[in-house]
């Protein structure tokens, strides 16, 4: 007798003495009996236990389960008479190890996802939260599979940093000291020596890995203090980014598209109950949209193409369209929803709204930008190919106001045997997102952090 998984029981032929742990879901007390699901969060389905008279405790003990009580069944895998499931256990040994009160918040009913943020302790044991969360591990093997299989090795990057990678000053200061001494000018007697941050991007160190081992990724935290209350930004997320020597945009975008269609196949090979179970409560497209993925080529423009359909589309925006603008979440949607119908890869964008690292493009107006936008998410990707020219490199690092001072190692990456590369950065909230069709952000993450947010 060997204890084991509900979502393994499920595909087990009848016969033979099982053991399960797991927490009730429901449990409906009939005459003379008792049908209790149990789920052990392995899979969206439960397993029926059916307990009867002849066990010692049925009076006092089973009779009293309820929702959320934790528990430990020995029993007969037996051939399900109801329909809906092939097995079920004819319980011989019922035991409560955890009992629930009055208040268990989680009820048979449907919770709204909002509420369920507000119990986070408890929510991943809803049918929904726990689909998410074993989509989120199914997607992070597949992330690991796919660069692993090209040969990338996976490089662990800083959590703490001293440079502001995007150069866009969204970020959380890390720092010992207290009360007025805490003001940046006073970083000398910090713990660094210097002020510290919360990385929001692992892509500057990616590249010295790059500059060395190839091709390497890194699968880490990301933190940014934007306050931007949206469904599609968190104040900490998981980015994959991975970063290829003697690579340009063309090979970037090849990367990018592999990659995002090697993983939604991983998905719908490695999560289909779950993935069923998406297409049926939450997105009815979800299914769909990944086949989809898998089976058409993306699409590519170039972002001033981009402006000038937009321009040309008769749509009122709330944001206006004009070239040097950035895209905006509402065009980024009509492009890849309305437009083409699938994933848009737009590249080149303007040099002044992008960051330093990006190579310059000939007209000297725009960087080998590219950005991967999908249905329902808008960008998803946001990459490009590096400036490795140094002096072209130290003029933008100016024209943005950087001090050169802080980027010497950057800098020197150019100076030691430099060559043509890049590299992207997957957020990977926004992969579940787009995979489930979970609307809100924050219900892919087990733990989300946002403006005012931090509990748990
Ligand atoms: P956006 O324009 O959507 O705010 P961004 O241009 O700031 O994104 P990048 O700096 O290019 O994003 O980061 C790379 C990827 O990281 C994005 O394509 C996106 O998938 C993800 N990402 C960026 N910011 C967030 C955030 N606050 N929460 C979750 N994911 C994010
Ligand atoms: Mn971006």
């Amino acid at each position: 007798m060997k204890r084991a998984r509900v979502a393994d029981l499920l595909r087990r032929e009848p016969g033979g003495v099982v053991e399960i742990d797991g927490w009730v879901k429901t449990a409906r007390h009939a005459k003379e009996m008792s049908f209790i699901e149990v789920s052990d969060g392995s899979s969206v389905a439960g397993i029926q236990v059916i307990a009867e008279p002849d066990l010692a405790n049925f009076e006092d003990e089973v009779r009293a389960l309820r929702t959320g009580a934790a528990l430990r069944v020995e029993g007969e895998l037996i051939e399900s008479p109801g329909k809906g499931q092939r097995v079920e256990v004819a319980a011989r040994r019922v035991e409560q190890v955890g009992g629930v009160g009055d208040d268990y918040p989680l009820q048979k009913k449907r919770h709204t996802f909002e509420f369920l943020r507000e119990i986070a302790h408890l929510r991943m044991r809803t049918n929904s939260l726990g689909a998410v969360m074993r989509v989120r591990n199914a997607a992070s093997q597949a992330i690991h599979r796919f660069f692993q299989g090209e040969g990338f090795v996976e490089l662990h990057t800083p959590v703490i940093t001293a440079s502001d990678a995007e150069g866009a000053g969204e970020m959380f200061r890390v720092t010992t000291l207290e009360g007025a001494s805490a003001d940046p000018d006073a970083a000398a007697a910090d713990f660094f020596g210097r002020p510290a941050y919360l990385t929001v991007s692992g892509q500057l160190e990616a590249e010295i890995g790059a500059a060395a081992l190839s091709r390497v990724y890194t699968f880490g935290p990301t933190f940014r203090a934007e306050n931007s209350n949206t469904s599609r930004h968190l104040a900490e997320f998981w980015m994959i980014e991975p970063e290829v020597a003697f690579l340009d945009l063309d090979g970037n975008v090849a990367l990018a598209e592999a990659f995002l269609k090697s993983v939604c196949g991983d998905l719908l090979e490695h999560c289909r109950d779950d993935m069923e179970f998406f297409a049926l409560r939450v997105e009815k497209s979800a299914i769909d949209t990944l086949e989809h993925v898998i089976r058409e080529p993306f699409e590519r423009m170039t972002y001033t193409e981009a402006v000038k359909i937009l321009e040309a589309s008769g749509r009122d925006f709330e944001f206006p369209v004009q070239w040097g603008a950035d895209l905006q979440s509402e065009h980024e949607r009509f492009l890849t929803e309305e437009h083409v119908g699938r994933p848009l890869v737009v590249t080149d964008y303007p040099r002044g709204i992008k960051p330093f690292y990006m190579y310059l493009n000939d007209d000297e107006r725009t960087v080998r930008a590219m950005d991967v936008l999908v249905p329902r998410v808008g960008e998803i990707i946001g990459g490009s190919q590096r400036e490795h020219r140094l002096p072209i490199l130290e003029t933008r690092l100016q024209e943005q106001g950087l001090p050169e001072s802080e980027y010497w190692w950057y800098l020197d990456l150019r100076r030691h045997g430099s060559v043509p590369h890049a590299g992207f950065g997957l957020g990977f909230e926004r992969l579940v997102q787009f995979a489930t069709g979970m609307a809100n952000i924050r219900d892919v993450i087990p733990f989300p952090r946002t403006p005012g947010n931090a509990e748990f």
